[in-house]
């Protein structure tokens, strides 16, 4: 069958166009916003299944890791189609992935922050100066939003220890990375994350990012048991390995404030091995590593 994700680099035109593909081939996929980027991109929501236990996977939280979007979509067409057909995936029959479940995918949580790492300056519109001063011209390692505020340190987890911890490294204006922006969920970013984290009940929530083939679970005295349960099934089905937090990943991310938030499980995915942007023709391989592990995730 002829797929609709490419193993391509996909800027947002592409990336909407897939979605909006996929959601007209398949009836059941349903397609929501919610909200928009500073630049006003659309934040698309993709769902799957009618259950009433909500599982959410994040991915394009950082400029330079567009692949973990284009990994997130693929695996999404794959589920879409398994489920068309009464097949399984990763040996599991999709129907009985979602019998009681609800997955929420957000492919592209900083789609400004993509576009301006594939493209420049150029896609950052109103925010064009601030790119150019923070950026200096180098885009190659630009995984902020069009801000240049990072969003994995835009959340309100102990962001004023993250916040004097950047002071002290020289990070205190806009900057490619790293950057936790003027006080905690400042971000449109953020917000709609944080929005639909309050709105939704979900149960864990994924992060995507790339590299390093490791999985952060612990954060803090919120995180509940079963977190290191399912920590240790994901690297067991990946061989990815388990770490804590150190140095400027400490606070302020996506999964420390969901742990914090809501004592349920959150986890980053650092994906694949190498230097960023790993190269699109590495998805393939990193695909089959996970395929089972986002399965396994939905039903836990
Ligand atoms: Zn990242």
């Amino acid at each position: 069958m002829q797929r609709i994700v490419k193993n391509k680099t996909m800027d947002f035109e592409t990336y909407t166009s897939y979605i909006k593909d996929i959601t007209a081939k398949y009836p059941f996929a349903e397609l929501s916003t919610c909200g928009k980027s500073h630049l006003k991109r659309e934040l698309y929501s993709l769902s799957l299944g009618r259950g009433t236990n909500y599982v959410l996977y994040v991915g394009g939280v950082h400029g330079q890791e567009w692949l973990t979007s284009v990994l997130l979509l693929k695996f999404y067409e794959n589920l879409c189609e398994k489920y068309a057909a009464g097949k399984e995936l990763a040996g599991i029959p999709v129907s009985e992935m979602l019998s009681d479940r609800r997955l929420i995918i957000i492919p592209e949580i900083n789609p400004d922050g993509i576009e301006i790492a594939l493209k420049g300056a150029s896609a950052a519109d109103e925010y064009q100066d601030i790119c150019e001063t923070a950026s200096k011209g180098d885009y190659s390692s630009w995984n902020a939003n069009a801000r240049g505020v990072d969003i994995n340190h835009n959340f309100n987890a102990l962001w004023d220890i993250l916040h004097d911890m950047e002071m002290r490294e020289g990070i205190n204006s806009p900057a490619p990375r790293r950057y936790g922006g003027a006080h905690a969920e400042s971000e449109d970013e953020t917000k709609a994350l944080i929005r639909l984290c309050k709105e939704l009940p979900i149960r864990h929530a994924l992060a995507f990012h790339s590299q390093g083939e490791k999985i952060y679970w612990d954060y803090g005295e919120a995180v509940p048991p079963k977190a290191y349960l399912m920590a240790k099934i994901f690297a067991a089905i990946t061989n990815y390995k388990l770490v804590k937090n150190e140095g400027l990943a400490s606070h302020g991310g996506f999964k420390d404030w969901f742990i914090s938030e809501f004592s349920r499980p959150a986890f980053t995915v650092e994906v694949g091995k190498g230097i960023n942007p790993l190269p699109i023709t590495e998805l393939d391989n990193i695909y089959k590593k996970l395929e089972e592990l986002l399965c396994v995730g939905i039903i836990m």
